[in-house]
C-alpha cells in the first residue's frame, strides 16, 4: 500500500498535510498539561497565536471563533465525544485547532506505552480508533487526539471492555494488506488494527487515512469510529 497507489484520497491527505503545517507553525507560551484541569481552551495568550497560524495554513481565518475561544465556549475537551459537537464541519475545525492543545498535553506528561487503564488515553482521556499488533505480539494504541501511544488488553473492546469472542467482527477488505477493523457487536464501536509485520513504510496516522475504504466498509455496516482519523473526520457516510 502507498500513497501512489491511493489517488482517491489526494484530498484526505493533502488536508493531512495542512493540519501538521499547522501545528508545526504553533509556538504556545503556556503548557496545557497541568493547566488543562481548569482550561479545556487555550488561555488568552495563545489564542491570536493559534487562529493566525490556521489563517497562514489554511488561507482562511476560522470565522467567529475568536470570540467564542476568549469566552471559553470553545471546549476541546467536548471533542472526545464525537456526539457532544452538532456538526462535522464545526468537529473538523475544532479537532485542528485542537490539535497543539492536545500535544501540549502530551508533551508535558509524557506517558508513551505505558498501559491503558480502562482502554483510555492517559493523557486526555479519549478512546481510541487505531492500534497495532507488533511482532513482539503486543497490541498498541494510538490516540488521535494527542498522539500518546501505549499498551491494553490483545483481546476485547477498548468502549464497553466486552471480552466476549463472538461479540467481535473482524472486516478485511480486499486491497487493504495489513490493516483490519475489530468491531464490537456489544457497543458497535470499532478500532481499526495495523499489523506491523506486514511492512508498508508508513507511519500509524498515514496508515489510517490510507485504509479509509475499511471505515467505509465498518461504518456501513452499522459500526462506529469513536474518535477522528488524523484528518478530523469520524463518519465517512
Ligand atoms: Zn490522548
Ligand atoms: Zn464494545
Amino acid at each position: 500500500m502507498s500513497y501512489e497507489a491511493k489517488p482517491h484520497l489526494e484530498e484526505v491527505l493533502a488536508l493531512y498535510e495542512r493540519i501538521r503545517e499547522f501545528g508545526e507553525a504553533v509556538r504556545l507560551r503556556y503548557d496545557y498539561g497541568p493547566l488543562s484541569e481548569s482550561y479545556h481552551c487555550y488561555i488568552k495568550d495563545d489564542i491570536d497565536t493559534v487562529l493566525n497560524a490556521f489563517s497562514g495554513a489554511f488561507e482562511v481565518p476560522p470565522e467567529g471563533l475568536r470570540d467564542d475561544m476568549l469566552s471559553n465556549k470553545v471546549d476541546f475537551m467536548l471533542l472526545r465525544n464525537a456526539e457532544e459537537v452538532p456538526s462535522r464541519e464545526m468537529f473538523s475545525l475544532l479537532y485542528i485547532l485542537g490539535k497543539p492543545f492536545f500535544r501540549s498535553m502530551k508533551d508535558s506528561f509524557n506517558v508513551d506505552d505505558i498501559y491503558w487503564q480502562e482502554g483510555l488515553c492517559p493523557v486526555c482521556g479519549a478512546t481510541p480508533s487505531l492500534s497495532a499488533i507488533e511482532k513482539d505480539a503486543e497490541r498498541r494504541y494510538y490516540c488521535t487526539f494527542c498522539e500518546t501511544i501505549g499498551r491494553y488488553k490483545r483481546i476485547g473492546c477498548t468502549y464497553c471492555h466486552s471480552e466476549d469472542a463472538p461479540e467481535t467482527d473482524i472486516i478485511y477488505v480486499e486491497n487493504e494488506e495489513g490493516v483490519r477493523v475489530d468491531a464490537c457487536k456489544s457497543c458497535m464501536s470499532y478500532v481499526k488494527t495495523v499489523q506491523l509485520d506486514v511492512p508498508t513504510g508508513l507511519s500509524v496516522e498515514e496508515t489510517d487515512l490510507l485504509s479509509l475504504p475499511l471505515d467505509i466498509v465498518a461504518q456501513g455496516k452499522g459500526f462506529i469510529r469513536r474518535s477522528p482519523n488524523p484528518a478530523g473526520i469520524v463518519r465517512f457516510d
